[in-house]
Parts: structure tokens; sequence; C-alpha cells
């Protein structure tokens, strides 16, 4: 009763509006370390309610209807960044059960087996065998890791301190912290060229991520341009489809990227390109700019509320 009446009451304010949600990873049970990532059962609940008081769309669909001004009422797009074996495993099945039409970002960079260097992180720290934790390589010392909380609170410490180093830097730090810790066994988290291609095939879009997965700003057009046109190229290849879409990796407008980064995407032909400012999308909206956000509600109904404040906000994507 409560959710039609969000949707009754709501409808003259999100005529011609799109939401586009941002999702990562579809866990198969819940992690204590990603209290952010929905698991298996919250992320059914949520299709189901999209399918239910929504109008899932997939993202080549809805710019076209907005083009033509036939977006339906409460016309919404799911996608999911990075590239995520989850994605295929547990995701692909619940958007099938639901009819969801999705778009799944690949940094192609992690497809040989490495996994993303936050997830590298979390995985040190969630490690129960180490007690203490040598930090000296982001120069601290040598703290307790303790519960939980405290261990997640610790890892994404470290993950802030080193985002904004360059790549090689990163991934040398990330080296060093678990040579300084055991070199604990991790288990492949992103999806292979064959799994990508299984993805596509099952009918998800692909879009481009950049390879390696750099904060772009800052990076000169040329190496952008590398990053995300070999990116363009694997995928292509992999999956024998167009890439006509792009996720810049991280998201902020300004801080994560800027306008040389719009410009080489829009160089390299792609039709529509991602943020993870919050807002919703209008005809209007720069197509390579376009916002997204992500509703980490665990309840329903504020799940469902907060998809409506999406649109009746004042964020409206950047023109
Ligand atoms: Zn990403």
């Amino acid at each position: 009763m409560l959710h039609r009446l969000l949707t009754l009451f709501s409808h003259p304010l999100t005529r011609n509006k799109l939401s586009i949600l941002n999702y990562h990873q579809v866990l198969e049970s819940p992690d204590p370390m990603r209290p952010w990532e929905p698991d298996r059962v919250k992320f059914d609940w949520q299709m189901a309610l999209l399918r239910r008081h929504f109008q899932p769309l997939s993202l080549i669909e809805a710019l076209d209807r907005l083009e033509a001004d036939t977006l339906p009422d409460h016309a919404i797009c799911v996608t999911l960044d990075d590239g995520y074996l989850n994605n295929l495993e547990v995701g692909v099945p619940i958007l099938k059960r639901h009819q969801i039409p999705a778009t799944v970002f690949v940094a192609s960079g992690f497809s040989n087996g490495e996994n993303m260097w936050n997830d590298r992180i979390l995985e040190l720290f969630a490690n129960l065998k180490n007690e203490r934790i040598n930090l000296e390589a982001i120069g601290l010392a040598k703290p307790e890791l303790g519960n939980i909380a405290t261990r997640r609170s610790l890892a994404n410490y470290t993950i802030t301190q080193l985002k904004y180093l360059p790549i090689a830097e990163r991934v040398q730090t990330v080296n060093t912290l678990y040579h300084a810790n055991g070199n604990i066994p991790e288990q492949r988290k992103m999806m292979r060229p064959e799994e990508i291609s299984q993805l596509a095939a099952a009918g998800v879009e692909i879009g481009g991520h950049t390879h390696h997965h750099p904060i772009l700003k800052g990076m000169s057009p040329q190496e952008q341009h590398q990053e995300i046109q070999q990116n363009k190229m694997l995928l292509e290849q992999w999956t024998g489809k167009p890439v006509v879409g792009f996720a810049y990796p991280n998201g902020r407008f300004g801080k994560d990227m800027d306008g040389a980064s719009l410009a080489v995407v829009r160089q390299l032909g792609f039709r529509y390109a991602v943020s993870t400012d919050a807002g919703y999308t209008h005809k209007a909206s720069n197509p390579h700019n376009l916002s997204r956000f992500t509703p980490w509600d665990n309840q329903p109904l504020r799940f469902h509320a907060r998809l409506i404040s999406n649109l009746v906000s004042r964020l409206a994507a950047r023109n």
C-alpha cells in the first residue's frame, strides 16, 4: 500500500527522468568486511521491487527513448562496475528471474586472475591469522587488528591512503604489504575473458571501464586514450559485440575525471558514459557525463523512497 502511494504521488514529479543505479558486487552471502555490497537475498528483493514499481530498461533503450520523448514513467537502469565474477554467477540468475536488463562495466586488466587492489587490501585485513598488521609500507606502525569492525576501518583507512597514488606505486605498495604480512592466498574475484563473453551472451551489455582502473584526472590525454581504447578493443574482441558505453573509474567529476576525459571518451566513439555523481538523467543531460547513484538501504520502503527522492531531487545531471 505505502509502495503504491509512493509511486502515485511521485508520478508528475518523476516524468521524463531516468535513474541509473550503480552496483559493484552481488555477494553469495553477506560479507562483514563489505557491508555496503548486497548479497543475493538483498539483490533479489531489490530487483523484485524495481520490476514491480519501476520500468527497468537497458541503458541504450532508455537513452533512445529519452531522445525520442517516449521514456516510460519510472524508468530505471541497473549497472554494475568492475567485472566481478559474482555478477555472472549470482547476479545474472536474479536479473533473469525478474527480467531486469543490466550493464556491466569491465576493467579488462583484471581478467588474468589478479584481484583489484582495494579487494586485496580488504582480504589482507580480514585474514584472521594476522593479529597485528605490518603497515610500515604506508608509514604506520603495527596496529592490532582486533574485531571485524576495527579490521574494516583500518582497511578502509589504508584504501583512502593509497587511492590517489599512481597505479604502479599503488600496486607496489599493496605487494609490499602482502609480503610483510605473510602473503595470504587470494581467491579470484574478477571474470576471465571467457566469463565476460558468457555474460554478454546472457544478454548483459558490456561497457568499458579502462584497462587498469586508474584515476583518469591528472593523466595526459594520450595516457587516458590508451587506457580507454585498449579496454574497448579487448572487450569487443572477447564479446564479439561493439562496446558503446563507458563508466569513469571512481567517477566523480572534477575529482576523478574532467572535461579532458569526457573529450577522450567522445573521441573514441562511445555513445554514453556514466559517472558516480548522484542525480538523474533527463533529455538535456550530457550523454558523456550521466549521473548514477547507489541505493544502499536495507529495508524495502526506504529503498523505494530513496529511488523516488533521487528523481525529485535538484541533482539533475550535468549539462
Ligand atoms: Zn570501478
